[in-house]
């Protein structure tokens, strides 16, 4: 990886064996995408992984995950940063989080919009919630193999991130971490700016189920 990108290894649908081997060469980031799959691997691998959520997240698996989890990366709503910064403060934890964005033509995935984004980020709610730490966003491309469309929507949430940064977060230097790019999309995003790519399937090779499921 290029200095200043950080690999999550989207270990998700694997094995603990899978994911020892992995920690065993070095590598300390892993991302989950279901509650239940992480706390499981959590509770069985070595303490010094880094846990990153990295699938959608229900409300009320927020307690399940907020006493070890290192980074969420799909925080989507007002009402689920709002959650999670109730339960941290019962861990007495503050929760590293990135706001998820919607950037592909699907409809189907989830995320904030623009408007969504600065409406979250401009409410009293978010202020004063002081268990959660909003470090960047995280977006999807449209899963095709036309790059220049990809290229287009890394690019688009680049530039919104820069926004948000310039007007949210100036007076601060943790909002800095932009996730996007996977196995098939990583050095598009890397091109535009990712500073966390989340692999899977080139590393750990195919799942038994789409990618996009
Ligand atoms: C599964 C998944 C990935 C990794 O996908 P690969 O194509 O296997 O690299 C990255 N991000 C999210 C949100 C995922 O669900």
């Amino acid at each position: 990886m290029p200095r200043g990108v950080q690999l999550v290894a989207v270990s998700k649908t694997h094995p603990a064996e899978t994911i020892l081997e992995a920690y065993n060469a070095g590598q300390r980031a892993f991302g989950e995408n279901k509650v239940q799959e992480m706390v499981s691997k959590f509770e069985v691998l070595p303490k010094d992984i880094e846990w990153h959520l990295i699938g959608h997240l229900q409300t009320n698996k927020v307690k399940l995950v907020v006493p070890f989890v290192r980074l969420i990366h799909s925080v989507d709503s007002l009402r689920l940063l709002l959650t999670i910064d109730k339960e941290a403060q019962k861990v007495n934890r503050v929760i590293d989080c990135l706001l998820q964005v919607h950037i592909a033509r699907e409809e189907t995935k989830f995320g904030l919009s623009s408007s969504e984004l600065e409406a979250l980020l401009g409410s009293t709610e978010y202020a004063n919630a002081r268990h959660v730490r909003v470090v960047g966003l995280m977006g999807m491309a449209s899963f095709t193999d036309d790059m220049e469309t990809v290229q287009a929507e890394f690019q688009q949430l680049r530039q919104i991130f820069e926004h948000v940064r310039t007007q949210y977060f100036a007076q601060t230097a943790t909002f800095r971490e932009l996730s996007m790019g996977m196995s098939h999309d990583y050095p598009v995003a890397i091109a535009a700016g990712s500073t966390m790519v989340r692999v899977g399937s080139k590393i750990f090779g195919q799942r038994n189920y789409p990618p996009r499921g």
